[in-house]
């Protein structure tokens, strides 16, 4: 059961500057376009539309999420939450700076309450007592329920892209990954940790399991994470700069940077190969990069150079 909160099938679109500069031959690389969909763009709005069905299905009045101060996760779960006529109150980790207001602006745009610090259960025990139904929805959605929401991303590839040897995402809370990998085989997928948990592999392993899949031979790089969850890499740099300057694609430091550079290392290490047809999956956060110190530093060179 889904409740609709978006245009589906997401578009596969074509990346031949992008996959030469690379390394890879032009027809080899797609990019799925998780970014193009409603509430402000990306993967979170799969698992949503399944967790809002469950919530409403329950009764609830409002919901509670959590994350850090920049969550794409927070944002959409806000946006959804408008669009559904219930409450929303984001429960954030970390130390908000409105200089970088991203995803923060939106969520206040969108009227869910923002709280820093507390916990959840605190959160929840106060709406219960103020008559409130709250239902709450887990670190990034990574629920059983939410990682259903990327079998059906695996359906529409394997409509769109039947002969992809390689699909390349993300690894937060592991709900994308294990959605794609339950749906597609472990041998398909290959995900990029970004520092987001400490233990990727056995939550995206647990997430497969209970959709009835496989996790045996997981292919996990966790070498892009850096000095950790949202810290801008080299590599990260080096792959937003490309995608963007190659085919206009807009990515940001703490996801979708680190999963192209995922993608730019496993060509270099020859784990991908030219002739080898590669889906990277473009799993959405534009609104993040607004939110990160690296969007100040990129107007600062645009305007010395001016
Ligand atoms: C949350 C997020 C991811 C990671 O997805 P998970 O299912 O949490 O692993 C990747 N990219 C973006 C932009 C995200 O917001």
């Amino acid at each position: 059961m889904t409740v609709p909160l978006s245009r589906w099938p997401t578009p596969l679109d074509p990346a031949p500057r992008l996959a030469r500069a690379i390394g890879l031959h032009p027809a080899d690389l797609w990019v799925k376009r998780d970014d193009l969909t409603d509430l402000g763009g990306g993967n979170k709005i799969r698992k949503l539309e399944h967790l809002f069905a469950e919530a409403e299905g329950a009764g609830a009045t409002v919901l509670v999420t959590e994350g850090g101060v920049q969550s794409n996760h927070a944002r959409m779960t806000a946006a959804a939450a408008a669009r559904r006529g219930l409450g929303c109150v984001l429960v954030l980790s970390g130390d908000p700076d409105p200089r970088h207001p991203g995803n923060l602006a939106l969520e206040g745009l969108f009227g869910a309450r923002v709280v820093v610090g507390p916990a959840v259960d605190d959160v929840v025990a106060q709406l219960r007592e103020a008559g409130e139904r709250p239902s709450v929805i887990p670190l990034g959605g990574s629920s059983v329920t939410g990682a259903r929401g990327y079998l059906t991303c695996a359906a529409e590839l394997a409509e769109q892209a039947p002969d992809a040897v390689h699909v390349v995402t993300a690894v937060g809370s592991g709900g994308t990954m294990a959605g794609l990998v339950a749906g597609l085989g472990a041998a398909r997928v290959l995900g990029v940790h970004t520092g987001a948990v400490p233990d990727p592999e056995a939550r995206v392993a647990a997430l497969v399991a209970a959709l009835g899949g496989s996790a045996a031979g997981l292919r996990l790089r966790t070498d892009q994470v850096g000095d950790g969850y949202g810290a801008l890499t080299t590599a990260a740099e080096h792959a937003i700069r490309t995608a963007a300057a190659t085919e206009g694609l807009v990515l940001e430091p703490t996801y979708t940077g680190k999963a192209l550079a995922g993608l730019v290392a496993a060509v270099q290490e020859g784990a991908v190969r030219p002739g080898e047809r590669t889906v990277w999956l473009h799993t959405g956060g534009l609104p993040g990069l607004f939110g990160h110190p690296f969007a100040e530093q990129v107007a600062r060179e645009v305007l010395d150079r001016s």
